[in-house]
């Protein structure tokens, strides 16, 4: 089997019958980007900076950040890195900002709502970003956006920063994709509002399960609702990809789910186009993909949408992959 991750190395994320998709790595520093080219990663589909933030007692200044990103943009040589902005609040918390104690941290001043409440902070990290862009190819992504005017506003901000380094002479990419999690169920609901907007969907399966089935992710004595394979999940990750699709974007996904075994061929078969995953699982998605054929991958979709229960979605991807077998 290690012999067989080795092949497929440097081969493309094609299933049998020759539909490609993205494997890409979720990283959390500058040190984790080694591992995703030594397993073939070909982009990196989530980079959660709020870890640059963490285990420190102040803010990383603007060229410490500047610095870390053009490092990670350079090392992965044209490679797409999605570099999500700052997501802290929910279990992630920084004692240097300060934040009023809230009852329901999950649900209160977290991610893009702290970063439009302390623009400050957020224009800080995007200068950085900006001024990196020049060094591969960087691609922009807001998290926890709940409303399009969430997503408008923030958008306004980048391009007043682009605009600002612009005038000071120093120069930005053009062609930096811009793109939103779709973590919250409103967004999945409006994504084909979205869709006419963002440059490209990730379905943050981590939290869309936990605010879809109103379960908490840290909880163990309700772990039980917490359902990947609810056919409520498989449907509206349907809806977002539809709908970005019918506007020519895609969709990754950079939740856990995305490099589950059993997930993988439901979410072929519905059209994600980039997957997401730690970089230990790329190698065995691949493997797992080049067996797949995208044609029964969408049968199986198709039957797992019109599943009552995540039990069922469950037995019958089993049931196909002893098939296969
Ligand atoms: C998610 O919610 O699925 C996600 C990838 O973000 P995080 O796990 O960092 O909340
Ligand atoms: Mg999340």
């Amino acid at each position: 089997q290690k012999l067989e991750w080795q092949r497929l190395l440097h081969e493309p994320s094609v299933t049998a019958d020759g539909h490609v998709v993205e494997l890409a790595a979720n990283i959390g520093s500058l040190s984790d980007v080694e591992a995703v080219l030594s397993n073939g990663g070909e982009a990196v589909g989530l980079f959660r900076t709020e870890f640059l933030y963490m285990g420190r007692d102040n803010m990383p200044s603007e060229n410490e950040q500047y610095h870390v990103y053009k490092t990670i943009l350079e090392k992965m040589e044209e490679k797409p890195v999605v570099v999500r902005t700052l997501d802290i609040g929910g279990d992630k918390e920084l004692p240097y900002l300060q934040l009023p104690k809230e009852m329901n941290p999950f649900l209160g001043l977290r991610a893009i709502r702290l970063c439009l409440d302390r623009q400050d902070i957020f224009r800080t990290q995007l200068r950085a970003l900006l001024r990196a862009s020049v060094s591969g190819k960087l691609r922009i992504m807001f998290p926890m956006i709940a409303t399009l005017d969430e997503f408008r506003q923030a958008k306004d901000i980048l391009l007043e920063e682009k605009d600002a380094l612009v005038r000071e002479g120093i120069p930005v990419a053009e062609d930096i994709e811009l793109g939103i999690m779709v973590e919250i169920p409103s967004t999945a609901v409006l994504a084909n509002l979205f869709a006419k907007e963002v440059d490209f969907f990730s379905i943050g399966t981590n939290d869309l399960i936990q605010y879809t089935l109103a379960v908490d992710r840290m909880n163990e004595g309700v772990s039980y609702l917490y359902q990947p394979y609810n056919p409520s999940i498989l449907r509206l990750i349907k809806m977002v990809i539809d709908a970005a699709h019918a506007e020519g974007k895609w969709v990754g996904m950079c939740g856990e789910m995305a490099g589950d075994a059993i997930a993988i061929p439901l979410l072929l078969g519905l059209g994600l186009n980039e997957f997401s995953m730690s970089a230990s699982s790329i190698l065995p998605a691949k493997s797992q993909l080049t067996k797949l054929s995208f044609q029964s991958a969408q049968q199986l979709a198709e039957e797992a949408l019109n599943c009552a229960t995540a039990q069922e979605v469950a037995a019958l991807v089993q049931a196909n992959n002893e098939k296969l077998t």
